[in-house]
């Protein structure tokens, strides 16, 4: 496969978005950079969220996805960075910050392995699915760089939740949060 520094694997394989630059999608991305939304949405399909520490979760919008040779995949609309705490009563590595969910004991801390500190997970913004095989092999290539469990897919479009939560998929919906969205 011949490839230049400054085509990302999408732009290659021609992963349609033309959907990128649309008014709606804009609106939905503005939407989701404010913490306090981004937080109740993926409430409404992770609930062990609400425990995780939202205050020092970080929000990146249209950030490359960078393989370990430096060659750029693609850039998910969303990348937010949730920090890891370890359990020193049961050693296990989680995100709550207050509780371990394995063994409910509060003796928690910050995780002290650098390479551990955090999860980081995507959204994906497609306000309306106009190509489900191409929106799903655009999802795959970024769970392939290391997000397995951690994809989201962000649409006003109903269409398509069970191919896509047995894909591996989280979709979410605006309109499970109350908003003007
Ligand atoms: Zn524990």
């Amino acid at each position: 496969m011949k490839k230049t520094r400054n085509q990302s694997l999408d732009q290659f394989w021609r992963i349609d978005d033309k959907q990128l630059n649309t008014p709606e999608h804009d609106e939905m991305l503005l939407w989701l950079l404010k913490k306090e939304n981004l937080k109740k949405i993926i409430a409404t399909r992770s609930p062990e969220s609400e425990n995780w520490d939202w205050k020092h979760v970080k929000i990146h919008a249209e950030e490359f996805i960078v393989s370990s040779s430096g060659f750029r995949v693609g850039a998910p609309d969303i990348l937010f960075v949730v920090p890891h705490y370890l359990c020193k009563n049961c050693n296990s590595t989680h995100r709550n910050m207050d509780n371990c969910p394995n063994c409910d004991s509060d003796d928690v801390i910050i995780h002290p392995d650098h390479q551990q500190h955090f999860d980081r997970y995507f959204i994906e913004i497609k306000p309306r699915i106009e190509n489900f095989g191409m929106t799903l092999k655009q999802l795959k290539l970024f769970i392939s760089y290391g997000y397995e469990e951690r994809a989201y897919l962000f649409t006003r479009d109903l269409r398509f939740n069970d191919e896509f939560e047995g894909q591996g998929i989280k979709v979410i919906h605006s309109l499970n949060v109350q908003s003007k969205l």
